[in-house]
């Protein structure tokens, strides 16, 4: 019979596969390390189980003790496995950035789950390096494994991952290319790699809003470089010990945005099915193509699964909202998608002034169009109330029709988007939209100006 003793034996040896469409503008041989085919489903199942054993074998973790950690939730879906089978207890203190799956699966396997604010400073007594110090000196026979720090974590790396990359290309590896969170990947794999050849070039993919690249330029933690971002999983505004800067060849930024657009294309082109950080390293990998040559063979980790990020990155409304999406904009539906399902606010002839106020406010609104019972008769805008209020500073308690400006204009929803801004105007600030069954909604200047792109 063939059966692993428990599911941590399962850990490691995950494929190595070519990718084809995705790097096709890359003249060499690109080779993807899927870690998502470990239990967890992600490369950090590998560390976890080394930092444990290794501390229960000096005697940091003790029998039925509690293992403390600060994890964006991969960390903690590899503790909590090894948790079950050796039998302890789990607290996993994580950053509200992170997506709400991780913290679901985290609790499924059963992990206590504190959750701590992203925006404070690392040394903040509210941030989640604090936390889980504190937590773990206030919890009796626990163990804080600090990951960024603890050795373990790149060891794992130099004594599993590295080999298993090496004898996967039979050696002949020449550019390794990795996301950069605690640097136990890209520090252990390296190590290894540059040991057994030391003209392998390692490149670290760090993201903006983080230290790395310029730390490793310059030698300056430059304070500047740190500003919250929403890539998951790489990136850091601390400098952990286990980033091994002397084995790094170089760092190479991605965007938001690159990383968001290139975890799909990693789904849609190549069929594999990762995380966030697989579209950093991929973009990265294609940003230092000039550095590869068509004889070479370039390795590049995926850490996490896409599953992770179903509501995120695989989420068309969640991309929508930060601008990642590259829709064409080219009709007058296309620029009402975003506020399609609010209702059109609108005011009537016989209201006050003081009401369409109150709306505006409400709504964080500049226009309003107003409407009798034969629909669109004019409009109340910014610029008309502030016209009125200069002769007259009653105005709020006058009927609507007093102050009212001409209607907006209405078009077909398949007018072009030149159409439609030609109608926009200082003397006519809005545009509404005929959508049928006397259905309409309302295009504002601030719609044509956020599709410019
Ligand atoms: N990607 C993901 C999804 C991760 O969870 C992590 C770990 N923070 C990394 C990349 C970076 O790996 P490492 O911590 O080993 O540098």
């Amino acid at each position: 019979m063939k059966y692993a003793k428990n599911i941590l034996e399962t850990i490691g040896n995950t494929p190595l596969v070519k990718l084809n469409k995705l790097t096709q503008e890359v003249d060499a041989l690109v080779l993807a390390k899927i870690e998502t085919f470990n239990p967890g489903n992600s490369v950090k199942d590998r560390m976890a189980v080394k930092m444990i054993e290794d501390a229960e074998a000096d005697g940091r973790l003790k029998p039925g003790g509690t293992i403390i950690e600060g994890t964006s939730g991969n960390t903690g879906m590899g503790l909590a496995l090894c948790a079950i089978v050796k039998g302890y207890k789990l607290i996993c203190v994580i950053s509200d950035k992170q997506s709400k799956e991780k913290c679901d699966i985290l609790r499924a396997v059963g992990a206590k789950v504190v959750v701590c604010p992203t925006d404070v400073e690392p040394t903040d007594p509210r941030s989640y390096y604090s936390v889980s110090k504190r937590l773990a000196d206030e919890t009796e026979n626990s163990w804080y494994v600090n990951q960024y720090d603890n050795p373990s974590n790149a060891i794992a790396h130099y004594e599993q991952t590295g080999p298993e990359i090496w004898e996967q290309t039979d050696g002949k590896i020449t550019h390794f290319v990795v996301g950069v969170g605690t640097g136990g990947t890209i520090s252990g794999i390296g190590k290894f790699l540059k040991e057994k050849n030391p003209n392998i070039k390692i490149w670290g993919v760090d993201t903006y809003g983080s230290v790395f690249k310029k730390y490793h330029e310059t030698g300056i933690f430059d304070e500047n470089e740190i500003y919250s971002y929403i890539t998951e999983g790489i990136g850091e505004d601390i400098l952990p010990k286990n980033v091994d800067f002397s084995i790094i060849d170089g760092f190479t930024k991605v965007t938001d945005k690159d990383a968001a657009v290139y975890t799909r294309k990693i789904a849609l082109e190549e069929g594999i099915f990762v995380g966030n950080s697989a579209g950093s390293a991929i973009k990265g990998l294609l940003q230092l193509k000039e550095h590869f040559k068509p004889t070479d063979v370039v390795v590049v980790l995926f850490h996490d699964s896409g599953s992770r990020y179903i509501g995120k990155m695989f989420n068309d409304d969640w991309m929508r909202e930060r601008g990642f999406l590259d829709e064409e904009i080219t009709k007058a539906e296309d620029l009402i998608k975003e506020h399609i399902d609010k209702p059109l606010v609108v005011v009537r002839t016989e209201e006050l002034v003081s009401h369409a106020i109150e709306r505006m406010r409400k709504h964080k609104i500049s226009q309003i169009p107003v409407i009798d019972i034969n629909g669109f008769v004019g409009s109340i805008d910014e610029s008309n109330l502030f016209d009125t209020y200069l002769s007259d500073n009653n105005i709020a308690d006058k009927p609507i029709k007093e102050v009212m400006g001409k209607p907006y204009p209405i078009v077909k929803k398949g007018a072009s988007i030149e159409e439609v801004s030609k109608l926009i105007n200082k003397e006519n600030q809005a545009v509404l939209v005929d959508l049928g069954d006397n259905m309409h909604h309302i295009i504002t200047k601030y719609d044509i100006i956020g599709a410019i792109k």
